[in-house]
């Protein structure tokens, strides 16, 4: 098994947990995220995984 493709996207973009939300994205721990992050989190694994899409045939 490969992984859902989600959580796959989330290693690549760096937002699979908050260690590397912070490290990558600036987005403070210890806190919830907001809406704007959340959207953005989705966006920017949104984007890979349709650029992955093209890049798998
Ligand atoms: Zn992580």
């Amino acid at each position: 098994m490969h992984g859902h493709p989600v959580f796959v996207a989330q290693h690549a973009t760096a937002t699979c947990c908050r260690g590397c939300l912070l490290k990558w994205h600036g987005i403070d721990k210890g806190r919830p995220l907001s809406d704007d992050e959340q959207a953005y989190a989705v966006r920017v694994i949104m984007a890979w995984v349709d650029k992955d899409m093209e890049n798998d045939r």
